[in-house]
C-alpha cells in the first residue's frame, strides 16, 4: 500500500497521542514486579476488558503447575483475537506484563505513571508497557478505520519474561498458542528502536562452578585447602586466557550496541566461606573456605557451538586440576539458549521495512538484542520463525532509574505496527 493510502489511518493513529501516553501509564501504575510475580491478574484484566469492549474474544489463561505460579501469585496470561472478513493469515503482537524491581536510584515515584516532557516515565515505561500499549493503539486505530482485512489480529500479554517466560510465552507456546496454523505473525514490540527490526538475539550458557576445599582453622590454613584461593585461580585464569580470545570473537549477527557484538562472559555472583550468621551480614567465622561457588553468564554467538563455550571454561578447570594440589571443582550448567536470527526475507521483516520506510523516509536498521526474549520459545516451542522484535524506546534505559518511553516514538512505532499488519493481512499488496 502506499503512504498517501495510509495516511488516513497514520493521522488516526496521531489523533491518539495522548491516549497511548495514559494507556502506558494506567499500566505502568500496576506494578507487575516480577520476582516474585505481582498484579499480573490485574493486568490482564484490565488489557482483556480493553479489547473484549473492542469486539476481541479473550482468553485468560493461568499456568498452573508451571515454576512460579502459585495461588498468591497466579501466572495469568491473556490473549485477546479478532477475526477480519474471512480467512487469511494472523499476526500476533505479544509483549510481556513483567517488570524487574525498580531499585535505587530514581527521582520520580516508579509506580505512579508521570507523564512530562512528551515522555511517561516509569519501570517497564520502556521495557515494554510502552511497546504493549503502542501495539493496542495501532490495532484499535485500524479497526476504527474501518480497514478491511482477512485473517485474524492478536494481542497477548504473557508473564514472567524477565524470569525466562515459561509460565508465560513458553507455556502458551508448548498449547499452540505460536504455531501455524493460529499464528503466522508474532511481533514483539520490545525497546529495541523505532527505525530498527530486531531479528533475533545471542545465545545464553548459564553455570555455577563449585570449587571445593577443606575446612580447618583460619589461624592455620596450611592445615586446610582454601577453596576461595581456588577460585582465585580459576578467575585468574579466565581473565589471561579466556577474555582476550572472546574479545577477539565478531559475530556477523548485527548485535546492538557494538560492544555486544562478540562473545562475552560476566561473573553474576561469586560467594566463599562461611558467614558469622546464616542471615547475617558480618564477618566470617575463623575457618578456612571449604567452598567458593561462581555464577558464570556467558551469551554465545551464532558463529559457536555451544559444546564448545562448554569445554572452553572445563578446559581451564581441568588445567588448574592437573597443576594445583586439592583442586577440585563441580559444574552445574543452569540454563541455556540458543542463538536465534530471524532470515530477513520473511515476511515479517519486509513488512516492517517498508512500514519504518513509509513512516521515518529511511531505511531501517536490521539489529540483534544482546540479550534473550520470549522470540526463543516462538523460535523453538511454536516452530514459527517469522518472528522478530520491533517496538518503541531506547535499549539501554531497560532495567535503570528514571527508565522512560518518548511519546513520539510509541506513535511512530504504532504507526508502522499498523501498517506492517495491513500489509501481512492483505497479503503484501
Ligand atoms: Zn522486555
Amino acid at each position: 500500500m502506499s503512504s498517501f493510502e495510509l495516511d488516513p489511518l497514520f493521522r488516526r493513529i496521531e489523533d491518539r497521542r495522548e491516549e497511548v501516553a495514559a494507556l502506558t501509564a494506567e499500566l505502568v501504575r500496576i506494578p507487575t514486579i516480577n520476582p516474585p510475580g505481582d498484579a499480573y491478574e490485574a493486568c490482564a484484566r484490565f488489557l482483556g476488558e480493553r479489547l473484549a469492549g473492542r469486539g476481541f474474544t479473550v482468553e485468560y489463561l493461568r499456568a498452573e503447575g508451571a515454576v512460579g505460579d502459585s495461588d498468591r501469585y497466579p501466572r495469568t496470561n491473556v490473549v485477546a483475537r479478532i477475526e477480519g472478513d474471512g480467512p487469511g493469515p494472523c499476526v500476533h503482537f505479544n509483549s510481556h506484563i513483567d517488570v524487574v524491581a525498580p531499585g535505587e536510584g530514581w527521582t520520580v515515584d516508579p509506580f505512579a505513571g508521570v507523564i512530562r516532557d512528551g515522555r511517561v516515565y516509569g519501570r517497564g515505561a520502556c521495557d515494554m508497557k510502552g511497546g504493549l500499549a503502542a501495539s493496542i493503539i495501532a490495532v484499535e486505530a485500524l479497526l476504527d478505520a474501518g480497514e478491511t482485512f482477512s485473517g485474524a489480529i492478536e494481542i497477548s500479554g504473557t508473564a514472567d519474561e524477565e524470569s525466562g517466560g515459561y509460565a508465560g510465552a513458553e507455556w502458551l507456546a508448548e498449547r499452540g498458542y505460536f504455531s501455524k496454523p493460529r499464528v503466522d505473525h508474532v511481533i514483539i514490540p520490545e525497546p529495541l528502536y523505532k527505525d530498527s527490526v530486531c531479528l533475533g538475539h545471542r545465545g545464553v550458557w548459564w553455570a555455577e562452578i563449585d570449587v571445593k576445599g577443606r575446612i580447618a582453622h583460619g589461624s592455620m590454613p596450611f592445615l586446610g585447602v582454601s577453596a576461595i584461593r581456588g577460585m582465585g585461580a580459576f578467575i585468574e585464569r579466565v581473565e589471561r586466557d579466556l577474555y582476550p580470545r572472546l574479545a577477539q570473537r565478531r559475530t556477523a549477527m548485527p548485535v546492538i550496541p557494538d560492544a555486544a557484538r562478540q562473545s562475552t562472559l560476566n561473573f553474576n555472583s561469586i560467594h566463599g566461606g562461611a558467614k558469622a550468621q546464616p542471615d547475617e551480614d558480618g564477618f566470617a567465622a575463623a575457618l578456612v573456605a571449604d567452598r567458593c561457588r561462581i555464577v558464570l553468564d556467558r551469551r554465545y554467538l551464532m558463529e559457536e557451538d555451544e559444546a564448545d563455550v562448554r569445554a572452553e571454561v572445563v578446559e581451564i578447570l581441568d588445567t588448574l586440576a592437573r597443576e594445583r594440589p586439592d583442586f577440585s571443582y563441580e559444574l552445574r550448567e543452569l540454563w541455556s539458549v540458543p542463538p536465534t536470527l530471524t532470515p530477513p526475507d520473511l515476511p515479517l521483516v519486509q513488512a516492517l521495512d517498508r512500514g519504518i520506510e513509509q513512516v521515518l523516509g529511511q531505511k531501517s536498521r536490521h539489529v540483534a538484542s544482546p540479550g534473550t526474549y520470549d522470540q526463543k520459545h516462538v523460535w523453538r516451542v511454536g516452530k514459527l520463525k517469522d518472528c522478530v522484535a520491533y517496538g518503541p524506546g531506547i535499549l539501554e534505559l531497560a532495567h535503570q532509574p528514571d527508565e522512560y518511553i518518548e511519546i513520539d516514538d510509541m506513535v511512530a512505532s504504532a504507526k508502522v505496527m499498523a501498517a506492517a499488519a495491513l500489509d501481512l493481512l492483505r497479503g503484501g499488496q
